[in-house]
């Protein structure tokens, strides 16, 4: 049995068939990087990491290319509005690239503490700006967009006849739908800008052939989906709130010009929500991926991710969290306890009823990336591994072999490390920390102040502040 997965463009599970097997092109909205990445990019880029590692593991040769918004994106999402980045550049008063790229190293920097590999490239739109230009041209010349007298330049949805296949949505929803925001040039209010002319005022804009400009948000896809991986993708991933204008758009972008399929396989996941209610900005609910980094451990992050479904609502709060940092501290304990006792082994021959187990966890894997249904199974091999392990007889040689399995299902496939943490064991940082404070403790008992706070004043200097309590001192770090 192979993988399966759901494609919304068929709305059913489908056997998972690359167009040139074992070569798999994957594409996935990347963000658009004008602040930094929130609880609604971890969801998104561990679980697209979790295919990619799974693709990769089951012999496909998978080119994972992931793009950078770094122009074109508004506000509005539609065609209104300006643009987040230049907006975000004047309230920082830096330069647009400025902000894109302070934004793209946080960016990778917060995907590295959740163990998110890199994407085989990493496509930066503003780069890709006369490949844009040659695409637009070539589907004006091919009458599917126009130009305006404002020098504006919109698809024309209703000449392409698929429009709406994605999302399911009809033209004319569309057309009442978003009356609100036709921008006054447009022939019909569903029509989605490729170029916008750009005023003096406007910070990133480019010469075209027809006039200065900039790109429209959908665009850049298209256009660098094409440029590495070809005419049609076997994989396009995204948030679901890409469905629709974005995902549409870039299907009628992409199949007007080519004539061919753009995706044999769209792959969404479901939206994030904090405590029931959507995560937003204005809603005072919005979590930072730095600010939580300070109260858990990223990897506790991912496995709580990986618990649910990609395709099911994942609603985040502190008691789920708190109760997911149980499960996985419960697991790293058995697993720790396991890889103490089995390391630097090898194993021997084969163990059938590891086998077994373990290839529950690669049936639900295949079976459109069942997570939660993976890690249930890895708890069943570790009930296996604790009664061997608390045998006085154990055997070393099926611990090992169990051992190995786990690496492949949590640090391969899964992408949570548990290896590197001692369960119960404090990493060097720590032990330092609590040596000083033991230090502090012994000046102050000496009453010797000045060495006492030398040392809590040192501290506080590398960002980690002492608390002194009734019976101990806690610390905390920035
Ligand atoms: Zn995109």
């Amino acid at each position: 049995m192979g993988i399966t997965i759901y494609n919304t463009l068929s709305r059913e599970k489908e056997d998972f068939i690359p167009l040139n097997p074992p070569f798999v092109g994957m594409y996935v909205c990347g963000p658009t990087v004008y602040g930094d990445s929130h609880l609604g990019h971890a969801r998104s880029y561990t679980v697209f990491d979790v295919l990619y590692r799974h693709l990769k593991w089951s012999g496909y040769k998978v080119r994972y290319v992931q793009n950078i918004t770094d122009v074109g994106h508004l506000t509005g999402d539609t065609d209104d509005g300006s643009d987040k980045i230049a907006k975000q550049a004047v309230l920082e008063r830096k330069e647009p690239v400025e902000i894109a790229y302070k934004y793209e190293v946080s960016y990778f920097d917060d995907m590295k503490k959740l163990n998110i590999l890199n994407p085989d490239i990493s496509c930066r739109a503003t780069g890709h700006i006369i490949e844009m230009i040659e695409h637009i041209q070539a589907l004006i010349e091919k009458g599917y967009a126009y130009v305006t007298d404002q020098n504006n330049i919109y698809f024309e949805v209703r000449k392409f006849k698929d429009y709406g296949k994605l999302s399911g949505r009809v033209l004319e929803e569309t057309k009442s739908g978003e009356r609100i925001n036709i921008a006054g040039d447009k022939r019909n209010s569903e029509d989605f800008a490729l170029w916008k002319a750009a005023d003096n005022s406007h910070l990133m804009k480019w010469n075209s052939p027809w006039g200065v400009g900039y790109p429209g948000w959908h665009i850049e896809c298209s256009v660098m989906s094409k440029k590495y991986i070809g005419e049609t993708l076997d994989i396009h991933g995204g948030g679901i709130d890409n469905v629709f204008p974005h995902h549409e758009c870039e299907i009628a972008q992409s199949e007007a010009l080519t004539g061919k399929p753009f995706i044999r396989y769209f792959i969404h996941n479901n939206m994030l929500t904090v405590n029931g209610t959507k995560m937003g900005k204005s809603l005072g609910n919005f979590i930072i991926l730095k600010d939580l980094f300070k109260e858990i451990e990223p990897m506790v992050l991912r496995f709580y991710i990986l618990q649910s479904h990609y395709r099911s609502v994942l609603d985040f709060s502190k008691d789920s969290m708190n109760a997911a940092k149980v499960g996985f501290d419960r697991m790293r304990n058995s697993i720790f306890s396991l890889y103490k006792k089995t390391k630097d082994r090898k194993s021997e021959g084969t163990f059938r009823d590891v086998d077994e187990i373990f290839s529950q966890f690669i049936q639900a894997m295949d079976d459109d990336f069942n997570t939660p249904i993976a890690i249930s199974v890895i708890y069943e091999l570790l009930k296996l591994s604790n009664t061997e392990l608390n045998k006085t007889d154990s055997d070393i040689n099926k611990l090992t072999y169990i051992s190995e399995k786990i690496t492949i299902m949590t640090d391969d496939i899964l992408g949570i490390q548990f290896n590197t943490i001692e369960a119960g064991v404090k990493n060097h940082e720590d032990q330092l920390i609590s040596f000083l404070i033991e230090m502090r403790k012994q000046y102050r008992a000496e009453k010797n102040f000045k060495m006492s706070d030398t040392i809590r004043d040192s501290l506080k200097e590398m960002g980690i502040t002492l608390k002194d309590g009734a019976a101990e001192t806690a610390y905390t770090i920035d």
